[in-house]
Parts: structure tokens; C-alpha cells; sequence
């Protein structure tokens, strides 16, 4: 959960882009922007890819007048981020003495194996609402978004109108969905994310960790990865599965 990159959406203000979603979906993405190796398309902020900029800023619009104030904490993340992110928690759990294969079962509940996450793409980003005070606590928890939890509003009228923007809640509380849990707060803009996603299956991950010092990575065989795919990758809202 420490993955809090804070971004005032004020960054974002005044980046003009008028180019439609269409264009980039003609490219056939690159391995190295699908894996969080290079992403040409980010906004000027280095936050989300273009095409998701004017749409995030209409939804954004619409949910001013209705009080909130949509704040992206994190959106595109480069494999070197996640790597760091996977590394030392890698570390933490080795410290408590647990097992390679454990450690890697209890990293992948809510973060994802450097190379495979859906925050590389710029489609993907968690939110908060700016109009309301912090929680002590971590902002990205399910409570914040849930009961009294201060997002709760937000997370309301996210499940209301964001299709509309074209941007669609991943990680579901869905009780038969597998992979990752439920993440109030994560949301993807389908019409560039859906394909992506498609390419993404198609790769061939055989050199994802090649020269790259992932902790585990012995572990992260053909199989495993095949089958963290198919429960992770692929276990998300099915209006954003190819
Ligand atoms: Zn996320």
C-alpha cells in the first residue's frame, strides 16, 4: 500500500490534447510499453497515457459539480517502480522468515510481479477525493471507500457515472472473482486498457525478468506466471476482459 506517488491534478491543468483514443489503438503496443519499459504516449505530467487525459478531465469536471474532487495518487508505473515496490516487500516478508513461495503468494494479494501490472500502461489509476480531509490512515483502503469512510461519496458516484467517461472499476468486489482484492479505488479507461490487455496476453514473457534483479524470479517460472495470468491478469471486472 505504499505506493501513495502524490500528484496534484493541478500538474495536469493546461496540457491541451485533442488527438481521440483512436490513434494509438491502430499501433500494436509495444512489449516495452506494455511491460512499464518505456511509454512514449504519457501526458507531459507522466501520468497517464494521452489518450486517457481528456476524457479523465471531463469525468473530472463532471464530478467537480457534484462536490468532488478527483485526485489521481497514482497512475502510470515504470517496471523500475514496481520493481522497487516488489523488492522490498520481497525482503520484509524474508526478514519474518517466510518461504519463497509464500512470499510471493503474499506479495501478489494486492501488488503485482514488476512487468505485469496495469499501472505500466497509463490506462490505470487510483483515485481519492481532494475535498475531503485525509484519513490517518492509508488512503487506499477498502473502509475509506466504504461506510462512513470519506470516499465513500466518491466511490458512489464513480459506480454511478464512470462508464459514461469510458472508465471502468478493475479490481471488483465480485465474490467469484480470483486474483487480486477488491480495490475501490483503482479504475481503468476501458477503450484503450481492453486492448491492451489483448496484446499484452499474446506476448511472450519468456525474457520479462532477463538482466533484471527481481527477487523470487527462480520462482516466476512459465508455469507460475501462466497461472498468476490466468487468476490475476484475467480475474478482473469482465467488462474490461478482450
Ligand atoms: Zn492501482
Amino acid at each position: 500500500m505504499k505506493r501513495i506517488d502524490f500528484i496534484k491534478l493541478n500538474a495536469l491543468a493546461g496540457i491541451g490534447f485533442s488527438v481521440m483514443p483512436f490513434e494509438y489503438l491502430q499501433d500494436n503496443p509495444s512489449k516495452a510499453l506494455l511491460t512499464g519499459k518505456h511509454n512514449p504516449y504519457l501526458n507531459t505530467s507522466g501520468v497517464i497515457h494521452k489518450a486517457v487525459y481528456q476524457p479523465f478531465v471531463k469525468m473530472r469536471e463532471a464530478a467537480l459539480k457534484a462536490g468532488l474532487d478527483i485526485q489521481i495518487v497514482s497512475g502510470f508505473r515504470s517496471f523500475d517502480r514496481q520493481l522497487k515496490i516488489w523488492n522490498s516487500k520481497y525482503k520484509q516478508y524474508q526478514k519474518q522468515g517466510l518461504s519463497d513461495k509464500d512470499i510471493i503468494k503474499k506479495i501478489i494479494t494486492y501488488s503485482t510481479i514488476p512487468g505485469t501490472s496495469r499501472h505500466h500502461w497509463g490506462t490505470d489509476i487510483d483515485i481519492i477525493d481532494a475535498n475531503v480531509e485525509k484519513p490517518n490512515s492509508d488512503l487506499l483502503l477498502e473502509q475509506n471507500y466504504h461506510g462512513n469512510g470519506v470516499y465513500c461519496k466518491l466511490q458512489e458516484w464513480m459506480q454511478t457515472h464512470a462508464h459514461e467517461f469510458g472508465f471502468y472499476l478493475v479490481y471488483t468486489n465480485n465474490y467469484h472473482r480470483s486474483g487480486f482484492k477488491y480495490e475501490p479505488w483503482h479504475y481503468s479507461y476501458k477503450p484503450l486498457s481492453k486492448p491492451y490487455l489483448k496484446s499484452y496476453l499474446k506476448l511472450n514473457h519468456n525474457d520479462l525478468f532477463n538482466n533484471e534483479n527481481v527477487l523470487g524470479k527462480n520462482y516466476l517460472d512459465q508455469n507460475c506466471l501462466m497461472s498468476y495470468f490466468q487468476s490475476h491478469l484475467r480475474g478482473i471486472n469482465p467488462k474490461l476482459l478482450p
